[in-house]
């Protein structure tokens, strides 16, 4: 029979997520090249959200959860939308307005444009 984790073994899970998110990070941000980042963004994007909504679950019930999923999707939902890598030279891009993704990337003028649609080809 499958014994339930106790509250104090998912705090201590959940800041070792943390922990690991930060490690993966730093790594991601400083060794991965813009299309790989390109890539990745919108995946990381649903499942980190997906995995802190999975301890606000498991820490709080689901009245909680339930509340928490709606800023939580929504920023997930931004964060795919509004955020771009410049696979020219490597800037991340953000829309000043809320849902329209950055046009083209202020350091250098490439199209963000094409290659966020070339992009999502590869994700699915
Ligand atoms: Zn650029």
């Amino acid at each position: 029979m499958l014994v339930p984790p106790n509250h104090r073994t998912i705090q201590i899970a959940f800041v070792g997520a943390w922990v690991a998110l930060i490690v993966f990070g730093s790594f991601y941000s400083r060794f991965f090249t813009p299309l790989t980042k390109e890539r990745l963004r919108p995946c990381m994007s649903v499942l980190v959200g997906a995995g802190f909504l999975g301890f606000v679950y498991l820490l709080y019930g689901p009245a909680t959860f339930a509340l928490a999923a709606i800023p939580v999707t929504a920023i997930a939902y931004l964060n795919c939308r509004t955020v771009r890598h410049c696979p020219k030279c490597a800037a991340v891009n953000q829309s000043p307005f809320v849902i329209s993704s950055p046009g083209a990337c202020p350091r250098c003028g490439n199209s963000l444009v094409v290659s966020s649609l070339r992009n999502s080809q590869h994700c699915r």
